[in-house]
Formats: structure tokens, C-alpha cells, sequence
């Protein structure tokens, strides 16, 4: 069983891996509902997660997360000992802090860009998670830790970027903005009517062979300069050396 359940999860890594940059180590952010869950089940996180993932992982978690678990009381203040042994990572609701949910979906948005795994029990945040493309979440089932397949949304992100719609589309529109945002739109077009100017101009092969009769004429004279200099070099050695026999 624990087999089957380690080469779900490598290949499941691996696909993040390959297509979203995921690398070790695994930055986990867990919310109270994961804690709570670990808390249940009796799961060392730190010691379980790195072998399940086979991997070295970091347990993070946010502010908003440790607040919301403060607020909720004694029922979960196991929870509230484990998220506070995980390592703080910043958001973006310093001043007003957001529900634990709210805090975790914004720290995964605009691509994921630190890479995080999303650790949640919250079926109504994994819905979330599993709408945007490139989040690895986990969850608990019957006591065991759990990677979940990449979502449908995050196949056929890697499917579109696979057969270069994707791209494509993004490419066009970030060039579109540059060109408007920096007024540039007219200038392409000027640039391409000077290429063919360029092109259009004096042969280039008769230039080329020119050049290499000039180079050559001036090669040779370099070579005639260097026999010169290493002539010198050696006279002013047979002086150097005669002078040391003269001095010996
Ligand atoms: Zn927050």
C-alpha cells in the first residue's frame, strides 16, 4: 500500500516538477484545517511529509492562518501549536488580517510564483486551489497524508502550453501592451521598411571579397612584422645570454 501511495506521489512531483518549476525544497503551506487533521490522525508532519514526498520539505504557513487559529479558541489550540512551529511566510494583509483561506488562495495567485503546496481538510479552498493551474494540494485521508492528482484545470493548462496555444496567446497579448503602454505601436513598421532598405542596397558579396584581399595584404604585413620583432627577440636573448657567459 505505502508503495503504490509513494509512486502516485512521484509521479505526481514530477509532473509539477517538469511543468511548473516546482523544486525542493517543497515549500507546504498548511492551514489550521491540515493541523487539525495531522493533530487527529497522529501524523509527525515533519517527520512524515519529507518521506512520503521523498523529498525535503519546508512547513509553512501565514499570519493570517496563526490569527484565525487564535480566534477559534481552546478546540483547536493542538492545531494552533503546530501551524506556530512552521515558519511564517509574508502576505499581503499586514494591516487587516483575512481569513485563513482567503490568505492561502491569494498567496498561490498570479501563477504560484514561490511554488507553494497547498495543505488544506477546507473542501471549499481545495475547490478553489484546484480551479487555478499549477498548485500542488494535499490533504489527509484515514490518517494518511495524501498528494491529490493534478487538477483537470492544471492538465489542460500543460496541454495548451504543450501545443503552443497557450503562449502563443500570451506572447501576442504582453507585446500588444508593451507596444501601447510605450506608444510604440508605428515604429515596428518603420523598422521593418529600413531592413529592407538594407537588404536591398549594394551586394554584400562584393563587399565581403574586398575585404578579404585588404585583410590579406594586411595579414601578411603583420606576419612580415612579427618575423622582424621575433628576430630582434632573439638577438637581444643571444646578447642576454652572452652577457650572462661573459658575467658566469
Ligand atoms: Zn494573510
Amino acid at each position: 500500500m505505502k508503495i503504490t501511495r509513494q509512486k502516485h506521489a512521484k509521479k505526481h512531483l514530477g509532473f509539477f516538477r517538469n511543468n511548473f518549476g516546482v523544486r525542493e525544497p517543497y515549500q507546504i503551506l498548511l492551514d489550521g484545517t491540515f493541523c487539525q487533521a495531522a493533530l487527529r490522525g497522529r501524523i509527525q508532519l515533519r517527520e512524515q511529509l519529507p518521506r512520503y514526498l521523498m523529498a525535503e520539505t519546508q512547513l509553512c504557513t501565514t499570519r493570517c492562518v496563526l490569527k484565525e487559529l487564535e480566534t477559534l479558541g481552546k478546540d483547536l489550540y493542538g492545531a494552533k501549536l503546530i501551524a506556530q512551529k512552521c515558519q511564517v511566510r509574508n502576505c499581503a494583509h499586514f494591516k487587516n488580517a483575512v481569513s485563513g483561506s482567503e490568505c492561502l488562495l491569494s498567496m498561490v495567485e498570479d501563477g504560484n510564483p514561490h511554488h507553494y503546496f497547498l495543505a488544506t481538510q477546507d473542501q471549499n479552498l481545495s475547490m478553489k486551489v484546484k480551479k487555478k493551474p499549477g498548485i500542488p494540494l494535499m490533504f489527509i485521508i484515514q490518517n494518511t497524508i495524501v498528494l491529490d492528482k493534478p487538477s483537470p484545470k492544471t492538465i489542460a493548462f500543460v496541454k495548451a502550453v504543450e501545443s503552443g496555444q497557450l503562449v502563443s496567446v500570451h506572447e501576442k497579448q504582453s507585446i500588444k501592451q508593451l507596444k501601447e503602454e510605450q506608444g510604440l505601436v508605428k515604429d515596428p513598421e518603420q523598422r521593418r521598411r529600413k531592413k529592407r532598405k538594407k537588404v536591398s542596397g549594394p551586394n554584400p558579396l562584393s563587399c565581403l571579397k574586398k575585404k578579404k584581399k585588404t585583410q590579406d595584404t594586411n595579414s601578411s604585413a603583420l606576419e612580415k612584422k612579427r618575423k622582424r620583432k621575433r628576430i630582434r627577440n632573439r638577438s637581444t636573448s643571444k646578447v642576454l645570454s652572452e652577457k650572462q657567459n661573459a658575467e658566469g
